[in-house]
């Protein structure tokens, strides 16, 4: 059935980190104990007053001027079939722009950060029939803000992946391990190697 085709993001950004873990969370079910896959659900409870202050009052210090503010925005793209909750999409000068924002506090923009970013710029690009200007990461703890132009060479490689990360879950194929440094602390390397 089509509906149980539907992806996230976060799990776009978990294939790109690893098409491994991505097979062993979401086609084996093995999941690991709390981490940041909860970031959806977190997502829906931050939808109140205080944390949508908390946003303009983030873009107000960088001097930015918004048109338009929409928080916490679900979206559903039939296109991709991709579902998730975008954190924040501003206007500004009529450019439109995706804001992440993460709890961590990292110094350096980590690079599935930003393509976890760059598939909410897809699905708000497919929702409001507009070009995606900037994609931005804002680390909470770090303060740290990062941005990107939503180009069409990281939007080609982002369509790609949605395709591969669609076709694995529909073959039931175990990708090819990429072991690496990452894979001395992964959580499933004891069914790897
Ligand atoms: S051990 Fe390495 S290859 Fe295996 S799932 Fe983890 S990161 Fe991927």
């Amino acid at each position: 059935m089509e509906e149980e085709w539907y992806i996230t993001p976060i799990q776009v950004r978990d294939f790109i980190f690893c098409p491994t873990i991505f097979y062993y969370k979401y086609l084996v079910g093995i999941m690991e104990p709390k981490t940041e896959a909860m970031d959806e659900g977190l997502r829906e409870f931050s939808k109140d007053l205080e944390r949508w202050q908390e946003r303009k009052t983030l873009l107000n210090q960088r001097r930015i001027h918004v048109d338009k503010m929409l928080f916490g925005y679900p979206i559903t793209c039939r296109r991709y079939r991709l579902r998730g909750i975008v954190d924040t999409i501003y206007w500004s000068n009529n450019r439109l722009n995706v804001l992440e924002i993460k709890s961590s506090g990292s110094t350096k923009l980590y690079p599935d950060h930003l393509y976890q970013t760059a598939v909410y710029g897809l699905m708000v690009e497919e929702e409001f029939k507009q070009t995606v200007y900037k994609l931005i990461i804002f680390y909470k703890k770090s303060n740290k803000w990062f941005e990107k132009r939503f180009t069409n060479q990281l939007r080609e490689y982002i369509e790609k992946t949605i395709e591969k990360v669609h076709r694995t879950l529909e073959s039931g194929e175990v990708p090819e391990h990429r072991w690496g440094k990452k894979c001395v602390s992964c959580f499933y390397n004891k069914f790897c190697y």
